[in-house]
């Protein structure tokens, strides 16, 4: 017998060794989860088989933790039906969430948001973006015969940007009579380390998405985009929309994104590019954090204003792009920690961007977790990892209070247990909004295009929608829309798995 044969032998006994060793040991939950696993192969064979479309044959979606995966490839406009045709069904109840947001707290209905995507966003989006939302509109309709076309997608994607940017210039503009009281967003907490702040002297970034409740739970689709052009995406995401949006995502060239959004941002530039296309764009195309700049600054149209995090593994870099319409600042370092909780620090920026914001009002919520940040990374300098990244997103520290308190001062936020609200971005008492999910990852996970994430808040508690209504007549329009949100595991994805 060859040494080559007698190797094979040994290596098959081994292997029914293993085997056998797996059948005996494998208990019932092992079953269990061949057999869901199984449900879910065949459930997406049917998906596909019912679609005669060879545009889907490369997609597939599945569930866990909470989260909806979805792998898509291809050109753009394949990408976009892939997403119309296997998020169908989320894409429409996400659309009637946001719609009924969009138009209550604007006074303004529908077609007034299909015209603003029509006439003033359609005609800055790069073609190859129009081709996947028109892609989106198609697959939504193969899938259930959707009725929402191309313009309510570009509108929908636009809710970050056109109800609490666009508007409330429009309102200034058209001098509006009694206007809705719209202030831009105040969504995340986040960090990003590197050097010496971290265990292993590589980059650790992580963030949590502060939202209305009604638009967070829905706030769970994990996308891995392998386009034809461009780099392969890694992100976070919400039903319908082609940007993560909150935003948390990974190309395969190494760079690792973030932001948190600028609180009392004023301005608006009618003739430059949707915010939601550049952030795309950029995470697509960006090979370096220049590179990531100039995408986010061409064609800058001032809509959901955010302070970027940003880290390239492949340098070990870390920056923050804070990107004001008047102003802006990017700082950068290979040894340090950029953190954000919605608050400016370019004075240049806080003058001509944010003229009401007040950086000294500890009380507020930026500011408080700003200081809770400063405190966190710096008593942890050299230890951070992810196993902290992810705990310190549920820190309940309130600094201004300086008691242990889930509320809208802590880095973890509850908002709908503060009688205080958040005024600064219109978020009346108890608003039901607050940190909805979780991600984190590191330079050697993003390598494998790797990230950790929690549905939910992160620190685990339950948000339940019965009895909050029922404490909170004054959120009853929300009733249809707004369901319980329940924590799910932290959970691990991998592009391609
Ligand atoms: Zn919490």
């Amino acid at each position: 017998m060859s040494d080559v044969v007698r190797k094979i032998i040994a290596l098959s006994i081994l292997i029914i060794g293993a085997g056998l060793l797996w059948v005996v040991k494998n208990p019932q939950n092992e079953a269990d989860a061949a057999k869901n696993h199984l449900e879910t192969a065949i459930a997406e064979a049917r998906m596909r088989a019912t679609s005669a479309d060879p545009r889907v044959q490369h997609a597939h979606r599945s569930e866990r933790g909470g989260w909806i995966y979805v792998h898509l490839e291809g050109d753009p406009g394949s990408i976009g039906f892939q997403h119309g045709y296997l998020l169908g069904p989320e894409i429409e109840d996400a659309f009637a969430a946001v719609s009924a947001d969009m138009t209550h707290s604007t006074d303004r209905d529908w077609p007034f948001f299909r015209l603003v995507a029509r006439e003033m966003l359609w005609p800055k989006i790069d073609p190859e973006y129009q081709q996947e939302l028109q892609g989106i509109a198609e697959g939504l309709s193969a899938r259930s015969g959707s009725q929402l076309d191309v313009y309510d997608i570009v509108a929908l994607n636009s809710f970050e940007e056109v109800p609490d940017y666009y508007v409330p210039w429009l309102n200034k503009q058209e001098k509006t009579l009694n206007p809705p009281n719209l202030k831009s967003p105040g969504n995340c907490s986040a960090f990003v380390a590197t050097g010496s702040w971290t265990k292993d002297g590589q980059i650790v970034i992580a963030h949590n998405n502060w939202t209305s409740y009604m638009k967070g739970e829905r706030w769970r689709i994990i996308f891995d985009i392998q386009p034809t052009s461009g780099y392969r995406i890694l992100m976070d995401g919400f039903p319908g929309v082609i940007a993560s949006d909150d935003d948390f995502g990974l190309n395969s060239d190494g760079l690792m994104v973030t932001e948190t959004t600028i609180t009392q941002f004023e301005g608006w530039d009618p003739n430059g590019k949707p915010e939601f296309v550049r952030a795309r764009k950029a995470l697509q195309y960006a090979e370096s954090i220049d590179d990531y700049t100039r995408i986010m600054l061409d064609g800058n149209n001032g809509g959901y204003a955010n302070d970027w995090l940003l880290g390239d593994r492949k340098t070990g870099e870390i920056a923050q792009l804070e990107l004001g319409l008047r102003a802006y600042k990017l700082w950068r370092t290979k040894d340090g920690v950029f953190a954000g909780s919605n608050w400016a620090r370019d004075p240049k920026v806080i003058k001509l961007d944010t003229p009401q914001f007040e950086p000294n009002n500890l009380a507020t919520s930026p500011n408080a977790r700003r200081i809770r940040w400063e405190l966190l990374l710096s008593e942890n300098k050299g230890k951070i990892d992810l196993a902290l990244a992810q705990k310190m997103l549920a820190d309940h520290e309130d600094t201004y209070s300086k008691k242990t308190d889930p509320n809208e001062r802590a880095l973890c936020g509850h908002v709908d247990s503060s009688e205080r609200g958040v005024p600064q971005w219109a978020w009346a008492p108890n608003y039901p909004g607050g940190a909805v999910q979780g991600k984190a990852t590191d330079s050697a996970l993003a390598k494998e295009m790797k990230l950790v994430a929690r549905m939910g808040h992160p620190c685990g508690a339950d948000f339940l929608a019965q009895p909050f209504l029922a404490g909170h007549p004054e959120y009853a329009w929300e009733a249809p829309y707004l369901h319980d949100m329940k924590a799910g595991p932290w959970t691990h994805f991998t592009a391609g798995e």
